[in-house]
């Protein structure tokens, strides 16, 4: 969609380009470009996101009384999109994107306070431990068990592919605090320190490649009562805001800046024909449609209303345009799409905008976007969901 940006919003856009070409070293552009997968490499998001913080700019959703920048609908969308054309690593999205918007709407006075100012400044790092070894789509099966003890519970169970927990410091938990109560009423929302007696991690690999998620371990962990976030047992009503935001997450920006690196590939490998040609074209088109969802999204929450099932639908329409857009960067890579020889084919290549490391993401990125249609819930999940609410099945 073209935005017909007002006079004010175009002097934003300049605003925002005008920064990141100043405050985006090649170190940072670099580190984002060899990435395969959601984060690069940890000491390149901690410096964008401090970056980002010391400017006011970090938390691009929040409202003004939180710290955020107090944007319109179309400011976020301009920043977003200008970070995703210039290359921008993400920030440390679990404590921007998903704990603080829950603290702000279910936590106290006294954890707002205290957590949400460390999480725009980066003190605190966060991950998300909800899932478990069978507790992915079924959530509400997880057997994490929290039992009162004092002014504490005290945890014990395991979650599983749990990104970021060997760089973050806290994880928001689901856990069950009533096992005789039906599954989504006995779950409780924590709050939990990693530095706890009692926790450890081991690491998971991905097909890519990519150590970014792992296994959490909890063996009687001690967790101030304080640290839950809403009443006991009624979890599931913030675990479920939550994953609102999971689930909306802007996708149209990514896949159009993708788009873009496809076809230089496609121009480098002489793959641009008519037939690639068009299907590029129809990839465009849905970027386009998706584009118009998010921003309906964006301007719900920016209402304080609820994303609902638009959320699901984001989900889905988006991960699977990536996943289509990865395949046609394979495509562009024609018999040359293993990452090595990628690289090779590239760099050897005059064509200057695409460097060998955008040449083997494109690879990679394909191996480890397998993985965008399963987290947040799967592409079955979503439709389950649609389903229900829209056709009334
Ligand atoms: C890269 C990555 C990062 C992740 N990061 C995190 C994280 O930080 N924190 C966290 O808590 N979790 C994380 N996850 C876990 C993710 O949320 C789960 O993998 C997801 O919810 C699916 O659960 P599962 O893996 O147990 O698969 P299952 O639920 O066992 O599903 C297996 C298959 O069965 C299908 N299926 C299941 N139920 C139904 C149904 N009712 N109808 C139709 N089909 C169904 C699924 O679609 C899937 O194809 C991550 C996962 C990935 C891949």
């Amino acid at each position: 969609m073209n935005l017909a940006l007002s006079y004010a919003d175009q002097a934003f856009a300049e605003e925002v380009r005008l920064f990141l070409d100043e405050a985006l070293t090649p170190e940072l552009r670099a580190a984002e470009a060899r990435n395969p997968a959601t984060f690069c490499e940890v000491s390149a998001i901690a410096a964008w996101h401090d970056i980002l913080s010391r400017k006011g700019w970090v938390a691009p959703n929040w409202p003004r009384e939180f710290g955020g920048p107090g944007w319109t609908v179309t400011q976020r969308f301009i920043f977003a999109r200008e970070c995703e054309r210039a290359g921008a690593p993400r920030t440390f999205t679990f404590g921007l994107a998903m704990c603080g918007p829950v603290l702000m709407r279910y936590g106290t006075k006294a954890q707002q306070d205290h957590f949400l100012p460390r999480i725009l400044d980066g003190a605190d790092i966060w991950c998300q431990g909800y899932s478990e070894p069978s507790a992915g789509s079924d959530l509400a099966s997880l057997r994490t068990r929290a039992v009162r003890e004092g002014d504490h519970y005290v945890v014990t169970g395991s979650k599983i592919w749990t990104t970021f927990a060997h760089h973050a410091n806290w994880i928001f938990a689901l856990v069950r605090t009533d096992p005789d109560a039906k599954p989504q009423r006995g779950i409780s929302f924590l709050l939990i320190d990693l530095k706890s007696p009692g926790i450890s991690l081991r690491p998971i690999v991905n097909m890519a490649g990519d150590h970014e998620f792992n296994e959490v371990y909890f063996d009687a962990v001690h967790v101030p009562i304080s640290n839950r976030v809403g009443d006991e047992n009624d979890g599931w009503s913030v675990a479920k805001y939550l994953l609102e935001f999971e689930r909306g997450a802007d996708y149209a920006t990514r896949a159009a800046a993708m788009l873009g690196k496809v076809k230089q590939v496609a121009r480098v490998t002489n793959a641009l024909n008519d037939a690639f040609a068009r299907k590029l074209s129809a990839a465009e088109a849905d970027v386009l449609a998706l584009e118009m969802i998010e921003l309906r999204a964006m301007s719900a929450t920016s209402l304080g209303q609820s994303v609902g099932t638009t959320a699901s639908m984001l989900k889905l329409k988006g991960s699977e345009l990536i996943q289509r857009i990865d395949e046609l960067g394979l495509e562009a890579l024609g018999p040359y799409a293993s990452p090595d020889q990628a690289r090779a084919v590239l760099s050897h290549n005059q064509f200057t905008p695409v460097g060998p490391e955008e040449g083997y993401a494109v690879t990679a990125r394909y191996l480890y976007d397998r993985s965008i249609t399963i987290y947040g819930g799967t592409s079955e999940v979503q439709r389950n969901i649609l389903a229900r609410a829209m056709l009334g099945l």
